[in-house]
């Protein structure tokens, strides 16, 4: 990431690191400059005082050479010639000579700071305003002895305003040497304080980037120094690492469970302590007969209003226990679910998981089954009761009654077919259910030769009726499943047909190739025909149209429902159209093997 100067100059780190510098540089050429004028000062100020201890010495022994009265024009002269003021002073501290002015205008310099050291013997030296002359001087101040041995003080001064002048000029060089090295500093640190903001903003950059989960779209961090920084880049990139392949971990765990889930038959909702959902898949949805929607959060009576269902968790969430029950989430769908709900922890907060398991076909299975014991019961007793009752009319004596005993022993002996009839289609039944379930093995069935077979079976029952047997094939069908089923199928709908025709009618079997390339086998006759509200039912077991008449010509129920488990047992529908009195039409449709 580039960064403008504006960002830069915007940066706090930037302006605190670039303020603290330029305080720092500003401290270093102040002291400095302050050091370097006091000890300019220093050195120029000894260097004048040699000059005039050096010039004192010379004229020290001038003066011994002087009486008292030349003294005073011997010092005009000497400040003539060294540009030193020249003061000569008694011991009394009265002056004796000066050469700048008039010396009776002088007060006593006895207290003189510099006059008072020489009197004791030593070399003064002092800085000061001249009272007398209102200049400031620098004054060194020895003993002397004139001409004549009198003990005096020489005292040479010199203004310092020429000190301070040739200060002044060392002074602006070192400002101005000072304030080149602070501009060449403060570009310095200007320099190298964008470079590390703009380091710490790519770093910083890159840190927002993980956080705000960008982690495949950023790009690598190129930092890259040996600093601080470089390692602060370096640890970030390793974590960055980290963070990819926990979240590609995770992504790969929620698609795996999304999967698992999303691939249930059974519904899964979990819910939060205020009946929220957290999480469902798309079988609850389904179940609950709710739009496909992400229904994060959504209060969970908006999806499932079922009343038993919205106690049953609010029961979980209260007691903490496991908790099952039946109940139909969406009572219009007319489906009825087994429900297992647990309490679930959900980190800080409680929650509850159910487990929906749609047991309307099991319900229905079970229906069926009570409702089919039930008919067989009912089936079986009629002709049960005939033959008892007749056996029994014989016994009293009707076995001697010559008319009638023949007839009694006819219906005993078609109640007994009857029974027979009924136990061998119960026994096929319940064999092709077994066979479903061991999923007995099949083979291509050829259909041209089943088709041929069956009409050999219901070949007499049609003679004998006068009904004609057509049959109109395609050659070289082929489906796959037991070829016994299939012959047993047929002969029931042909058998059906020529059972349910007029003398001289027709029964025509067609077998052929659909547009959708399955196999379709069609039984049609010319016969009565089945009322169109009985026709969603014919297939149920010992369901019949005609009770009387399909008793009569020897009927169970059981031959349709016969066919209806063999077209399933061959992956296969058996479908029927019928018009009253003109005819029926029962269609096979198999996939081709
Ligand atoms: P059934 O042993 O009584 O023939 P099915 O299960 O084979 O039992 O048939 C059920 C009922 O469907 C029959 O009783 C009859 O009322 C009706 N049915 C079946 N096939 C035909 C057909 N080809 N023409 C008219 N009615 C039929």
């Amino acid at each position: 990431m580039q960064l403008s100067r504006s960002h830069t100059l915007a940066s706090p780190l930037f302006r605190k690191i670039l303020l603290s510098a330029f305080v720092l540089i500003l401290a270093t050429v102040g002291s400095a400059d302050f050091l370097m004028t006091r000890y300019t000062e220093q050195r120029e100020l000894e260097l004048v005082q040699q000059d005039l201890e050096l010039v004192g010495q010379i004229y020290r022994e001038r003066l011994s050479g002087l009486t008292a009265e030349q003294v005073e024009d011997w010092a005009r002269k000497a400040d003539g010639q060294s540009g030193a003021r020249v003061t000569i002073i008694g011991t009394d501290g009265a002056v004796l000579a000066e050469s700048r002015r008039e010396r009776g205008s002088m007060e006593n310099h006895a207290q003189r700071p510099e006059v008072r050291s020489a009197l004791k013997g030593g070399t003064g030296v002092a800085k000061r305003h001249s009272a007398s002359l209102g200049v400031d001087f620098l004054y060194v101040a020895e003993p002397a002895r004139t001409g004549d041995g009198k003990g005096v003080v020489l005292r040479l001064a010199v203004p310092l305003a020429r000190v301070n002048e040739s200060l002044r000029a060392v002074r602006w060089r070192i400002l101005r040497a000072s304030l080149a090295l602070a501009l060449l500093a403060l570009i310095a640190a200007y320099l190298y304080t964008r470079t590390l903001t703009r380091r710490i903003r790519n770093i910083q950059s890159y840190a927002e980037g993980l956080a705000n989960e960008r982690l495949s779209e950023e790009p690598e961090l190129a930092e890259g120094g040996k600093d601080e920084l470089g390692a602060l880049a370096g640890s970030l990139r390793g974590m960055a690492r980290q963070l990819r392949g926990m979240v590609e971990l995770l992504r790969v765990e929620s698609e795996r469970r999304e999967a698992i889930l999303s691939s249930m038959k059974e519904g899964v909702l979990a819910v939060d302590e205020e009946l929220r959902v957290t999480f469902c898949n798309e079988a609850f949805l389904r179940a609950a007969g709710a739009a496909a929607e992400a229904p994060d959060h959504k209060p969970l009576v908006q999806l499932a209003r079922n009343p038993g269902f919205l106690s049953l968790l609010r029961q979980v969430l209260a007691s903490g226990d496991t908790v099952r029950g039946k109940l139909p989430l969406a009572p219009a769908s007319g489906r009825s679910f087994e429900v297992y709900a647990k309490p679930l922890d959900q980190g800080a907060h409680r929650g509850a998981l159910a487990i929906l398991h749609d047991i309307t076909e099991v319900e229905r299975l079970e229906r069926v089954r009570k409702d089919f014991v039930a008919n067989v019961s009912h089936e079986l007793r009629t002709p049960l009761a005939a033959i008892r009752g007749y056996a029994e009319t014989l016994l009293d004596g009707a076995l001697e009654d010559a008319e009638h005993n023949r007839q009694f022993l006819e219906i005993i002996r078609s109640n007994a077919i009857r029974l027979t009839n009924i136990a061998s289609d119960l026994l096929v039944l319940s064999a092709m259910e077994q066979d479903r379930a061991e999923q007995e093995p099949a083979e291509a069935v050829e259909v041209q030769s089943v088709v041929e077979a069956a009409l050999r079976t219901v070949e007499s029952a049609a003679r004998v009726r006068s009904v004609a047997l057509l049959i109109e094939e395609q050659p070289g069908l082929r489906v796959r499943g037991q070829r016994f089923r299939l012959e047993q199928a047929l002969v029931n709908l042909m058998d059906n047909a020529v059972k349910f025709s007029r003398a001289g009618a027709t029964v025509k079997v067609e077998s052929g190739m659909t547009t959708e390339g399955m196999v379709a086998i069609r039984v049609s006759d010319e016969g009565i025909g089945i009322p169109s509200e009985d026709l969603p039912r014919i297939f149920e077991r010992f369901y019949r149209v005609d009770k009387a008449r399909s008793r009569e010509a020897g009927g169970t129920g059981l031959g349709l429902s016969i066919v209806k488990h063999i077209a399933e047992a061959f992956g296969g529908t058996v479908r029927v159209e019928s018009e009253l009195g003109k005819g029926s039409a029962f269609t096979l449709t198999f996939p081709a093997a």
